[in-house]
Formats: C-alpha cells, sequence, structure tokens
C-alpha cells in the first residue's frame, strides 16, 4: 500500500491539490467524492459527519430492543433473496443468531450484499432495529467480519451527508483513506494560546471523523466549532473595518410617499409593520449604508414591509434586489409582489439559475440599463454575471439561510455607493445572540400579528393515530379543505429526503384514494414544483406532500391541517415555522405533531411547541431544553447556516465571545490577515454549501 506520495509545488499545499494527485490511489473514488463537492483533501476533511451512531455497545441478540440502533455480533445461519415484484423491490433476507437467540436481517433493492454473505460468517452488524412478531430484524444495517478493525459497526460510526448513488459505507471508506494520507499535512492555523485550551486542529480532524472513543468527539468538536465561529467572526470584523469609509446612497422618503406606497397594498398595516418601516426610512435617508435585520414570527407580514422599502427606493431612482433561499419562495415573492410594483411604476423581474441561459442574459442586460427595477431571486442574483446600474437597496429573506459572505456579496453588487441591506428572518434569536452572530446588524421586530389570525391547535400524536388523522383529513377534504403533510426529516441526502416523501405520498394515496394527492420535494424540476405548488394553492389538490421545503413561504390560506411525521427530528423553531404554514385563512386550524419518541427531552421539546403560538418564547425554551450534551444526535437546523457550532450549546456561544474578541484583535492588528494566510483559508473550510446548486 505504497503509492509514491506527490509533493505539492512549492507554495501549494498539498491538502488543496485535487484527491487523484494528493491520493492517487484513489482515482475512480475521487470521481465518487467529486459528487459530494469534495475536490480536495482539505475539502475531505472537512466533509463532517452531521451525526454518529454508537455501535460500540455489542448487544446479545436476545437483548435487542425495537426501533434503536444497536450492534450485535452474529452469526450467519442462512442467506435467501426474494424477488420484487409490483412496488415491492428485491429484498435480501439472513438469518442471524448468537448464543441467546436470533435476528433477520433485511435489505431492499441491494442484491450485491448477498454476494458478500453466506451461511456460517461471523459478522458485526450494526444498524435500526424494528420488531416483526418477537423477532428482531435489522432493516438495512451496516456489517463487517467479526474480528477484523472496521470503520462501519462496533464502534462509534461517523454518518455522512450523501448524495445520490453514493452509499454511507463507500463515503465512509473514501474519508478514511483520505484523512489516512492527509492528516499529517493538517497545520494548526491557531497559535496554541489561541486555541481555548481546545485539541490540535488535525487530533480534532481525526476524532470528529473516526473516534476511537465516545469522550473524544465533544472536544473535537468544540475545537472545530471554535474554528468556525472564529472563521464567522473573522468575516464580520473584517467587514467592519472595510465598511468603515463605505458611504450608501442618500433616499429620503417623505412621509407622503410612504402613505402612498402603503395605501396600495391590499390590507391595513399593523402598527409593528408601521414602525419598522419608519426605522427603515429613516435608515434609507441617511448617507451610512443601513444594516438592518427584521424579525418577526411567520405570517407577521415582514414581506410588506420590504416591499415598502424596495418600491419607495424604486420611486427614488434607485434599484432594489430581493434574494430568496429558495426557488419556490423567491417565485413566490416575485408573485406576490408583481402586482403591487405594477401599480407603483415598478418594473419587476424574477431571476433564478433555472431560467433559460437567453432568458438570463437578457434580464442581465435589463438590470444593468437599469430597466429593472427590482430583482427577485434565488442567489442566481449575487452572481458574477448581475452587474446593477444604480443599486440601492438590497434585501435578503430568512437570511439565517445565507452566510456572512452572501450577504455580503450582494451588498457589493453597489457602484462606489453601498446599498443599503434589509435582512428578514423568522427565526427569532435572543438580542445577546443576535449581537454575536450578525456582528452589528440594527434590529427591528414585529411581535404583533395581522389581525384575524386564529391560533393554530397543536396536537402530539404516535404513529398509532395514523389510520384516525387520515380519516380527519379525508374529512377537511370533504369540507372543502387541504392539508399539508411533511414527511419524515432526512438529511442524508436530498435524494434520500425525497424517497421518503414519495413513499409518504404513495402510501397517503392507498388509503385515501378518494383524495387528490401532490408531491413536492427538492430533487424535482423547479417547473415541476412550482406547477405542483400552484395547483394547491388553487385547491386542485387536497393534500400536499413535501419534504420540509414548504417550510419557508408558501401562502395557502385555505390550508387547515399540517401533519408532521417523526416530528422530534425537527427543530423546534422549524416546527413552528411549519406550522404558520396553517391558520393563515378564516378555518379552524390544526398542527399534527406525530411521533413516537418516548425519550422525554424529545416530549418536553414537542410540549414547547404544542403550549406556545410565539416564536421568540419557543427559541428561548429550546435553547434550554436543549443546552449541551446533545452531541449524538441530530444537529439542528435553522439559525445562521454553521456546520458544527450550535447556537442551542451554552459551551459554544462562550467560545463565540472568545472567538468575537480574538477576531477583532487579529484583524485590528492586520486588517487584511497578510501575515496569517492561514486564517483566511480557515474562513473558507466553513463556507455554507448552497442548498439547491443554481449559485449560477
Ligand atoms: P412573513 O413575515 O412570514 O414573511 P408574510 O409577509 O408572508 O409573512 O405575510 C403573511 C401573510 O399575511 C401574507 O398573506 C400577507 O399578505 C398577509 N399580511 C401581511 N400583513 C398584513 C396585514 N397588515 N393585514 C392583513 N394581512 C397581512
Ligand atoms: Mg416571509
Amino acid at each position: 500500500m505504497s503509492a509514491p506520495v506527490v509533493e505539492a509545488a512549492p507554495g501549494l499545499d498539498r491538502l488543496d491539490l485535487p484527491i487523484a494527485r494528493a491520493v492517487p490511489e484513489l482515482t475512480r473514488g475521487a470521481a465518487t467524492l467529486r459528487r459530494l463537492g469534495v475536490y480536495t483533501p482539505r475539502q475531505a476533511l472537512f466533509h463532517l459527519p452531521f451525526r454518529y451512531d454508537d455501535f460500540s455497545d455489542l448487544r446479545p441478540l436476545g437483548d435487542l430492543v425495537a426501533d434503536e440502533k444497536q450492534s450485535a455480533r452474529v452469526r450467519v445461519t442462512d442467506v435467501k433473496v426474494e424477488a420484487g415484484f409490483g412496488r415491492r423491490p428485491q429484498r435480501v433476507i439472513a438469518h442471524l443468531a448468537d448464543d441467546t437467540g436470533s435476528a433477520e436481517a433485511i435489505w431492499f433493492g441491494r442484491r450485491f450484499v448477498e454476494r458478500r454473505l453466506k451461511a456460517g460468517d461471523e459478522l458485526v452488524v450494526s444498524g435500526k432495529v424494528a420488531m416483526r412478531g418477537w423477532r428482531p430484524q435489522f432493516v438495512s444495517p451496516d456489517f463487517s467480519s467479526a474480528g477484523t478493525a472496521s470503520i462501519h459497526t462496533g464502534r462509534i460510526v461517523p454518518v455522512y451527508p450523501l448524495v445520490g448513488g453514493v452509499t454511507q459505507r463507500r463515503v465512509r471508506e473514501l474519508l478514511a483513506r483520505v484523512l489516512g494520507r492527509s492528516l499529517r499535512d493538517v497545520q494548526d492555523p491557531l497559535h496554541d494560546d489561541e486555541r481555548a485550551g481546545l485539541p490540535g486542529l488535525a487530533a480534532a480532524l481525526k476524532a470528529a471523523h473516526f473516534p476511537e472513543d465516545p469522550d473524544e468527539v465533544r472536544p473535537a468538536l468544540d475545537r472545530l466549532a471554535h474554528d468556525e465561529l472564529l472563521a464567522l467572526q473573522l468575516a464580520l470584523a473584517q467587514a467592519r473595518v472595510a465598511r468603515g469609509g463605505q458611504r450608501a446612497p442618500r433616499i429620503p422618503v417623505p412621509s407622503d410617499e410612504i402613505g402612498t406606497l402603503e395605501a396600495a397594498l391590499p390590507f391595513a398595516l399593523t402598527n409593528d409593520q408601521h414602525l419598522a418601516i419608519a426605522e427603515v426610512t429613516a435608515d434609507l435617508g441617511g448617507e451610512l449604508p443601513m444594516r438592518r435585520l427584521l424579525q418577526g414570527d411567520v405570517g407577521s407580514g415582514k414581506t410588506a414591509v420590504a416591499a415598502v422599502a424596495l418600491a419607495a427606493v424604486c420611486r427614488a431612482g434607485w434599484q432594489g434586489a430581493l434574494m430568496a433561499p429558495t426557488e419556490i419562495l423567491a417565485r413566490q415573492h416575485y408573485l406576490g409582489l408583481a402586482p403591487l410594483l405594477e401599480a407603483l411604476g415598478v418594473r419587476g423581474e424574477f431571476l433564478s439559475g433555472s431560467l433559460s441561459p437567453a432568458r438570463k442574459r437578457a434580464i442581465h442586460d435589463a438590470i444593468e440599463a437599469g430597466e429593472v427595477e427590482v430583482v427577485i431571486g434565488t442567489h442566481a442574483v449575487i452572481s458574477r454575471a448581475v452587474a446593477f446600474r444604480r443599486l440601492g437597496l438590497a434585501v435578503v429573506d430568512e437570511q439565517h439561510r445565507f452566510g456572512v459572505s452572501q450577504r455580503a456579496a450582494l451588498q457589493a453588487k453597489g457602484q462606489e455607493l453601498e446599498p443599503h441591506l434589509l435582512a428578514l428572518t423568522a427565526t427569532p434569536i435572543p438580542r445577546t445572540l443576535a449581537l454575536t452572530f450578525y456582528g452589528d446588524l440594527s434590529i427591528s421586530t414585529i411581535r404583533e400579528m395581522p389581525p384575524g389570525r386564529q391560533p393554530v391547535r397543536t396536537e402530539i400524536r404516535d404513529r398509532g393515530a395514523l389510520p384516525r388523522i387520515q380519516e380527519f383529513i379525508a374529512a377537511e377534504a370533504a369540507a372543502g379543505r387541504q392539508s399539508f403533510v411533511v414527511a419524515p426529516l432526512v438529511v442524508e441526502s436530498e435524494a434520500m429526503a425525497a424517497a421518503s416523501a414519495e413513499a409518504e405520498a404513495t402510501r397517503l394515496g392507498a388509503a385515501l384514494p378518494q383524495l387528490r394527492i401532490g408531491l413536492v420535494h427538492g430533487q424535482q424540476k423547479p417547473d415541476l414544483r412550482d406547477v405542483t405548488m400552484a395547483r394547491f394553492a388553487a385547491a386542485e389538490l387536497d393534500v400536499l406532500v413535501a419534504t420540509s421545503v414548504v417550510e419557508v413561504g408558501i401562502d395557502v390560506p385555505n390550508a387547515s391541517v399540517m401533519l408532521i411525521e417523526d416530528a422530534e427530528r425537527f427543530g423546534l423553531a422549524q416546527l413552528h415555522q411549519l406550522r404558520g404554514r396553517v391558520g393563515r385563512g378564516p378555518h379552524r386550524s390544526f398542527c399534527i405533531l406525530l411521533s413516537n419518541a418516548d425519550d422525554p427531552v424529545a416530549r418536553r421539546r414537542l410540549e414547547v411547541v404544542k403550549g406556545s403560538n410565539d416564536g421568540f418564547a419557543i427559541a428561548e425554551q429550546d435553547l434550554e431544553l436543549r443546552g449541551a450534551g446533545n452531541l449524538l444526535g441530530t444537529r439542528q437546523s435553522g439559525l445562521p447556516p454553521l456546520r458544527v457550532a450550535s447556537l442551542f450549546d451554552p459551551h459554544h456561544l462562550e467560545l463565540a465571545e472568545r472567538a468575537r474578541e480574538l477576531a477583532q484583535r487579529l484583524v485590528t492588528a492586520d486588517p487584511g490577515l497578510t501575515r496569517r494566510p492561514e486564517l483566511i483559508r480557515l474562513r473558507d473550510d466553513f463556507a455554507p454549501r448552497d442548498e439547491e446548486g443554481d449559485a449560477a
């Protein structure tokens, strides 16, 4: 196993070579890793697990329990293949035994498993166990020969984000190979006294991927969290320095003009909306760039505030941009704002990576010529090809889904003058956190809901209640109302999430053949997704089965039921957001949290959502409930796109404070960080990845 070690050219780090060159024995493997967006050893090192399965405890078969992930050392007594038919995939079934009992293992549509197994094999199997009658069944477990050291079984096993067609096992093997070669090239970007007493980088990376012992995980992830937070704070500190001399266009908005704009809206604004508009327009009139975060719960009407600001800026002769994190949301904003803008004589256009190249070019030209006044779109708005003539205001919706650098990229679209920035977020975070994570944004808050909202009744049910819930959904449909069904959260890969939603739609269709059921997930072409969404909005569908892509944005007042499966897997803020999709019209609405979790903390978290309709209160309680020590569980989603650090972890919040001070010190001494280039690279190691891959 000694392929020649490739030396990097002087000045070029071997960690930044293509993997096929740095680890020459991995040519096919390098291609697989590329599909995960991993091109270099450095990217491989930072392709971190999103959770771990603790398979270090080998259980006797007689002690296996249902619905938990477990490991056992077993003997294979028999292997057989059952043909698939109709919609049922082919299955491989192995019978397993040890001195305490027997079990089976089953794999669906994975014929190759059969070739790797035969009666008499001694294995360690690791995976989720279901009970079939009294017999435990491992469902699609991992396995390896007993007695050989394995990275897949009988230990703390990393679980990585995947893309379609790549298996967990394969990724784990490839990363282990790359790590084996590359860890020795890792140099710690931090001096000893800058590390807050945490392990060195190479040791932390090794333990974050393949911990030998559960106790290694926490310090390793803390170290990576520290670096991630430092990267964020360095970016914020540098942005502060760079902005020191920046000037923004002064765009005074007279109060009668505000009145005109507000009158063009189809409803009367709430007091909080008025107030937010007043704060925004006051900033627009100043010569320093506005940097304002508008916080407000789902459905509180943040869009209207942004719309008034955008219209005001355009009517004063400047351009505006609104960037949203997903295609669906961007389109809905466009459709919602277009009539308003038109009524005010402002020309808006929709821009996303999915448009035809010719169409994109035409819009780019019109933006450059200043003919398009408001651009509404996805990441495509910040692509290099977009050049504004006079950008005066940049709005970022669901700002927690974007990184600091993406926000900065949008603001950098101005000419000599920096555009004003308005960032919208429905993920309320306590003020002190906002200061730490968003640096120097000023904050406006909408607490009051538009009139006429009915509180959504929230219930927690276990899966056994599903037949009754389905009857309820059918009854609502018969009464002309509609339901959302959110499929279990699958973070491994978009493809698996899509498969889970598809299976859900099929099951529901079989149970309720009289209903019109639609399906949306992130693997579909945006066009198809939009058509389905539009049909649901037009009440041509009774039920919309979806992955959590429906979380943000979409507005269907006729929908009265939100059913969320495996609710305990979602962050509380996310559950609250999902619930916000219903109760938007005159109908009594329901949110049903389906969960079989009997872990008391999981239970209590769901009770928090049930007990409160206030997103701010929910966020605070979530913070309290999670606390530290939630390490081997799923990482939270929501909030800023941090990959390792967690806002729910008090220790990480301390690290964030330290990182903020360190960053300030480093950047004050050396604004360009030219003497510490490894710190600049640190920023890229943790750069957020695009969710929809439509950045072009
Ligand atoms: P969010 O803050 O979650 O982005 P939206 O801006 O999408 O909320 O607003 C939610 C819904 O409430 C939309 O249908 C919008 O038209 C409506 N809305 C906003 N403000 C008001 C208001 N003042 N009165 C009545 N309806 C409003
Ligand atoms: Mg919104």
